[in-house]
């Protein structure tokens, strides 16, 4: 169900670098969030677009600003510990081992919720995604507001996610309260989504929905066994079963075409090659840009998972501004934050990808 477009309204930007030095900015967009409204602010991932996530009215601004449909849950964004347990029915200890152990961070942990949770923050869902972000200008927003935040990415639904309050600007100006300018975000993809809901015989099912930073190894390192689910590397079929209602639809995307070509140096210079035409980019491996002939964006080095995650955003938008046709970008391997830029990126392809066969 798509929301209804907001009328266009004053933004402020409300510079916000320093929680220290900027208290204004924050107490400031602290006011707005209290007073219902909704704020672009930074976290360590990416830019999020927060409304007090127990203010119905509130959230219902966050969707139609961001076109987002109504049954994509929203994640709730606090500032401590405490603030975690009145928002669920239970607090199982291997969330709370996650929490001591990687919040404040990027990893969002799905429990059953309480009903202190609206179920417009919930999409519907008997559930809700918690996380405790780790930017200080964030977490000054939440203590400054003094309730928990729902903060989806503050881009336009649909579009790559923010990573520069620039961003924010170009999606959301004239939608929102106010957008806070602060530094490019640490990360650059989303958070890890986690569901630590339980089966029906009672057991902890630990369930990836989203790949992030905090990679699967490290929560197989606390957790033992994680069930990867199947929407993070494959197109689910309409009418599947979707645990992460936000992983259906085609996301992250420019407006060019994407191909996702996966396969060694030399079986994409030669795809390239064969394929190529004019008003076409590549966005390659740093240590393939001689090889590429196409005019080529580097996003880190094969091996360097996590600038491909701080860059690739970006240069998803910034290749829709050069008016890009069609975009051929090396698929990263599926390791460690790799795993999360792939899932970003297949995604952004709206999965197209070409597997090159290996020699024989
Ligand atoms: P965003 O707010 O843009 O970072 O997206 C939030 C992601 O978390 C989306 O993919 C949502 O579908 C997912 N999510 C949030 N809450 C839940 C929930 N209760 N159950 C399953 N997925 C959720
Ligand atoms: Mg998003």
């Amino acid at each position: 169900m798509e929301t209804e477009e907001p009328q266009a309204k004053q933004t402020l930007l409300l510079r916000g670098y320093d929680p220290a030095a900027d208290s204004t900015a924050i107490n400031q967009a602290g006011q707005i969030l209290r007073g219902g409204g909704i704020v672009a602010i930074p976290t360590e991932t990416v830019y999020g677009l927060a409304g007090n996530a127990l203010d119905p009215s509130a959230t219902g601004k966050i969707y139609a600003a961001k076109g987002r449909p109504s049954d994509n849950p929203l994640i709730v964004h606090i500032d401590r510990l405490e603030e975690w347990a009145p928002l669920v029915r239970e607090l199982p200890e291997e969330a709370l081992l996650l929490a001591r152990k990687y919040w404040p961070g990027p990893l969002t942990i799905i429990l059953p919720k309480s009903a202190l949770v609206p179920d417009t923050t919930s999409g519907g869902l008997d559930t809700v995604a918690v996380r405790m972000p780790q930017d200080p200008v964030a977490r000054g927003v939440i203590r400054a507001a003094g309730v928990p935040l729902a903060a989806p990415s503050a881009n336009r639904s649909g579009s790559p996610s923010p990573t520069t309050w620039r961003h924010c600007v170009d999606d959301l100006w004239g939608r929102v309260d106010a957008i806070l300018q602060s530094y490019d975000c640490r990360v650059g993809v989303e958070s890890t989504v986690l569901s630590l809901c339980r089966e029906a015989d009672g057991r902890l099912c630990p369930r990836l929905l989203r790949p992030g930073a905090v990679t699967l190894e490290m929560l197989q390192g606390v957790l033992g066994e994680v069930t990867v689910d199947r929407g993070v590397l494959e197109h689910l079929e309409d009418g599947e079963k979707v645990r992460s209602p936000g992983m259906k639809y085609r996301h992250y995307a420019p407006s060019a075409e994407v191909l996702l070509v996966a396969g060694d140096r030399e079986q994409y210079r030669a795809y390239l090659r064969e394929n190529e035409r004019p008003g076409e980019y590549a966005v390659c491996f740093e240590e393939d840009l001689p090889i590429v002939e196409l005019p080529a964006f580097p996003y880190g080095r094969r091996e360097d998972h996590a600038a491909q995650a701080r860059e690739i955003f970006r240069l998803l938008r910034e290749l829709d501004r050069l008016g890009a046709k069609k975009i051929y970008i090396h698929a990263p391997e599926k390791d460690g934050i790799g795993l999360a830029v792939y899932n970003r990126l297949v995604r952004a392809a709206a999965f197209h990808v070409v597997v090159l066969p290996e020699e024989t």
